[in-house]
Formats: structure tokens, C-alpha cells, sequence
């Protein structure tokens, strides 16, 4: 049992020590789980969002980012790839919209992903905070992993980084955390890294509450300023450097590792946006799962998020140990239903 003292010299590590942290974080995952890297071809549907979330650069505020949502020809087109490239799972990646319409749009993708790949693709959808309902229709439709990442843990730091309005409401994050284990999904959620009036303590603390939650996956990575964010304009001159925001990703990666040995730990995007080796790094630390982005060429410029995303995954360097076709679903998740934790 590891305590938030443990945690912040784990994250306070510098040079050797870090380093074996990292090697620490690759054993256990490889005694926990093996060595093998699965990939999730990342089809990003539509930056279309009804929130405001003062970091991100697709909020519904920002007049500048041109709208889109891919056909449903062009998200089949991209899980088909995915299906034909033998990745084994695709994500499929929206804004938070809960009309009905794009309720069932949701619904009706994920029944044709499963068809067109003869069940063989493993779906994870990443869509905010929805009503159990809506989580349950994309459930039974088959989808079967959600992301849904908290940002930050810390209730006072969740509520600087968002509007001070219902909308954009703590509780109602953890109670649809709450509600995607009820539907049936594998959970995964996660936090930015590097947050202005962030601190160690609270980067341990959401360690330790990703514990608490019995997270299934995780999928966090470096805070990065976004065009057009309120947050990236006002708080420039606090941040930590870029460097500091990375290694310190890596080392929440590799401390994650330790104190849930089988969780799935996403190798993120976010990373590669400031080393060209984050991800492989990020796998030498103890993370398992790639995300290819296959969202068709056009309509990544505006699925901006943050400032300089990678558009492309060079799997040579861990090639071998890719798992081709298969779904790579979390090993935590299965002791669990198999009542081993
Ligand atoms: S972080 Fe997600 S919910 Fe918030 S504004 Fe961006 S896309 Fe919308």
C-alpha cells in the first residue's frame, strides 16, 4: 500500500531516480500484464461541444474553430481501416452533445462498426457526460470502454479550469463516472498535467483518487495551451515548463503503473505534441495502449484541442510487441468481474 508521502517522492524524483521509477513502472506492468502494446485507431467524429471548459480549444465559445461532424460513410470508412489494419479497437471521440439525435447517431455507429467488422473491433467511446440512459443505449449497442477523464481531483482546481455554472458541474462528473461502471463500461479517466495552480500534492492526490474510483484505464497526459482558451492567455507566465510538464507525465505514468499494476495506460497524444518519442516513451514507463489517429486528413486541423497536435504514430520502434487484432481490454477490469481484486 503506497501513501501520498510515497507518491510525491515518486513524483519528485530527478535524474537516476527517476530513471528507475521508470524502470520500476515497466517491471510491474510487465509482471502484472506483459510487455504487449495494444492499439486504438482514434476516429475524432466531431468538434461540435455544448461546454465551455475554460482549457480546451474546441469549446463552444471559441467563434474561430470552424465546426464539423464526419459523415457516417466517413466514420465507417475510418473504423473499416482500422478493422483492415488490424488494430482491434477503434475510439470514437466527440464533444459533449446530448440531444436525442446524436444520441441515436451514436447508437446507429457503433451497431455498424460492429457489423462491418464481424464483431471483431472493440469500441471505446469518448463523449462527456451523458444521462445512464444514453450510456446504456451505446452499451447495448456495443460499444464497451468509456473515457471520461476528471481533469483534476481537486474540487477547487476542477471548478478554477471550468465555469462557474451548473453546466460544468464536479458532482455531476463523478456521478457520471458512476453511472458508465452501472451501464457496464470498462471506466477510464484521467487528468491534465502542469494545470496552472496545480501542485504535487494534488498530482498525488489524483493518483490516489484514480485508486479510489477503481478506474479501469487511464488517459492523461501534459496540460498544453490551446488557441483560443481563456486559460492558456491568463495564466502563460505561472506554467511550469513544457520539459517539466512532460517528464513529470512520465512519472505520473510510471507511479500510476506501480499502484495499479493491470489498469490499461494510454500512451497520450499529448505527449508527442512535445517530444516526437513521447509515446514511446511514455510505453518505456509503463503505459500499454497506443492510439493511432485515423480521423480522416481534412478535418484534423480543426479538432484542435490543444497547439501543435501530432496528425501521425511511427510503431516501428515497438512494432513487435504491437497485439494486432486484438482488443487489449483491461486486465483490471477482468480480475474484477472474475472477483480477483
Ligand atoms: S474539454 Fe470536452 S467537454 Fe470541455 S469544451 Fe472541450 S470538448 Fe467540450
Amino acid at each position: 500500500m503506497y501513501t501520498k508521502q510515497d507518491i510525491i517522492e515518486m513524483l519528485n524524483s530527478q535524474s537516476t531516480d527517476m530513471d528507475r521509477l521508470f524502470e520500476k513502472g515497466v517491471e510491474v506492468r510487465n509482471s502484472a500484464i506483459g510487455d504487449g502494446v495494444y492499439l486504438r485507431g482514434l476516429i475524432e467524429y466531431s468538434n461540435i461541444c455544448s461546454k465551455d471548459c475554460l482549457y480546451c480549444g474546441i469549446r463552444h465559445s471559441n467563434r474561430s474553430v470552424e465546426r464539423y461532424a464526419l459523415s457516417e460513410q466517413e466514420v465507417l470508412d475510418a473504423a473499416e481501416f482500422a478493422y483492415k489494419s488490424n488494430y482491434g479497437s477503434v475510439v470514437l471521440q466527440c464533444g459533449e452533445v446530448k440531444s436525442e439525435k446524436h444520441i441515436r447517431k451514436i447508437e446507429y455507429l457503433v451497431k455498424e462498426i460492429k457489423k462491418l467488422s464481424n464483431d471483431n473491433l472493440g469500441i471505446t467511446l469518448s463523449m462527456g457526460e451523458q444521462t445512464l440512459d444514453s450510456y446504456k443505449r451505446w452499451f447495448d449497442a456495443g460499444a464497451h470502454r468509456y473515457l471520461l477523464r476528471i481533469e483534476s481531483s481537486n474540487i477547487d482546481l476542477y471548478n478554477k479550469i471550468h465555469p462557474n455554472n451548473k453546466q460544468h458541474s464536479y458532482d455531476d462528473r463523478i456521478v457520471a463516472l458512476e453511472n458508465l461502471r452501472i451501464a457496464g463500461f470498462q471506466v477510464g479517466s484521467g487528468v491534465m498535467i502542469g494545470l496552472p495552480y496545480q501542485t504535487i500534492e494534488d498530482l498525488a492526490d489524483d493518483l490516489l483518487w484514480m485508486k479510489r474510483m477503481d478506474i479501469d484505464m487511464c488517459g492523461m497526459g501534459p496540460y498544453l495551451i490551446s488557441e483560443g482558451a481563456p486559460l492558456g492567455a491568463e495564466t502563460a507566465n505561472i506554467l511550469q515548463s513544457e520539459q517539466w510538464r512532460f517528464e513529470m507525465s512520465l512519472k505520473m505514468i510510471a507511479t500510476l503503473r506501480i499502484i495499479m499494476p493491470k489498469i490499461n495506460i494510454a500512451a497520450s497524444t499529448a505527449l508527442q505534441a512535445i517530444n516526437p518519442m513521447g509515446r514511446i516513451k511514455a510505453i518505456e514507463c509503463g503505459a500499454n495502449i497506443i492510439m493511432p489517429n485515423i480521423s480522416p486528413d481534412n478535418i484534423r486541423a480543426n479538432y484542435n484541442l490543444y497547439n501543435n497536435k501530432p496528425r501521425s504514430f511511427d510503431s516501428k520502434i515497438i512494432e513487435d510487441r504491437v497485439h494486432y487484432g486484438e482488443w487489449g481490454d483491461s486486465s483490471h477490469f477482468k480480475s474484477k468481474k472474475n472477483n480477483l481484486v
